[in-house]
């Protein structure tokens, strides 16, 4: 049997509470709008009633009620110990009376509510012109072709040791790493390739070098966007500026025949600058 009352903090019907008396429990109306409004009105979060749920008396006023005057079966009448007093509740009534809930929470919550309705619809917005700036940055990063690439990579700041040339038949770009030889010469100290179907070659001091050496900037052998050129430019030019010494250079050779070798490649020369 039902016998306690949906109200936050409303005791009524608790066995360690006394029981006020000539208060009665209400069903939810059936107006799905006044239902509703009851709801709004009890401020549970998350909350729906059940069937079984039951709204207290006390959460109304006076004028919430209309005084039975249709029943006029005088036993019943009786039975009930308030007799004529008895009340009934109007079919539109809301409770407000929630003495109990703390003030924040039964006058803020509406508020709150179109706060958090108005900053999800904010949030939303701001996502969204989040995603249209993340879709123009992406289809602005994305390589149209060589000749669009070397464009884009002379307006960036490239190391400026950094040469980028696009060989006179436009299908291969070469960006260099240059530094200065011991007689004072330039000398490429690497080169990144890349040919007109975006496919690329690396190679650091005349030396192929696998592409699994900038597998943190992308997996496969073919850029498409400028980022990971300029990612792969910076990686290379501090590959470069670091000083291998003569068995450092040797074994990393080895190690790259061996990585050519085990993929079945052939081994690729740089032959210098065109
Ligand atoms: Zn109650």
């Amino acid at each position: 049997m039902v016998n306690s009352c949906c109200a936050i903090s409303c005791r009524l019907g608790y066995k360690d509470e006394d029981e006020p008396p000539d208060v009665m429990l209400h069903r939810f109306p059936e107006d799905a709008s006044v239902k509703a409004a009851w709801v709004k009105a009890i401020s549970r979060d998350d909350w729906e009633p059940a069937p079984h749920s039951r709204l207290c008396s006390l959460h109304f006023v006076a004028s919430d009620y209309v005084k039975e005057t249709r029943d006029t079966n005088q036993t019943r009448q009786k039975e009930k110990s308030g007799g004529l007093k008895r009340k009934i509740l109007k079919k539109d009534a809301v409770p407000s009376q929630f003495p109990n809930i703390p003030k924040y929470f039964s006058h803020a919550m509406p508020q709150q509510r179109s706060t958090a309705a108005l900053s999800t619809s904010r949030l939303a917005r701001e996502m969204e012109s989040l995603q249209v700036a993340t879709k123009a940055f992406l289809s602005a990063d994305k390589i149209q072709s060589l000749g669009w690439l070397k464009d884009q990579l002379q307006k960036e700041t490239l190391p400026s040791s950094t040469n980028v040339k696009m060989e006179s038949s436009g299908n291969c770009l070469n960006i260099f790493g240059l530094s200065h030889a011991e007689n004072d010469g330039l000398m490429v100290s690497y080169n990144i390739q890349i040919s007109s179907t975006l496919h690329y070659c690396l190679f650091l001091d005349g030396n192929s070098l696998p592409q699994a050496e900038i597998s943190h900037i992308l997996n496969n052998d073919t850029f498409t966007t400028v980022s990971q050129v300029i990612n792969a430019v910076a990686f290379m030019n501090n590959k470069a500026s670091q000083e291998n010494t003569a068995d450092e250079h040797i074994e990393l050779g080895i190690q790259h025949l061996g990585v050519a070798r085990s993929k079945g490649q052939e081994t690729v020369l740089f032959v210098g600058a065109t």
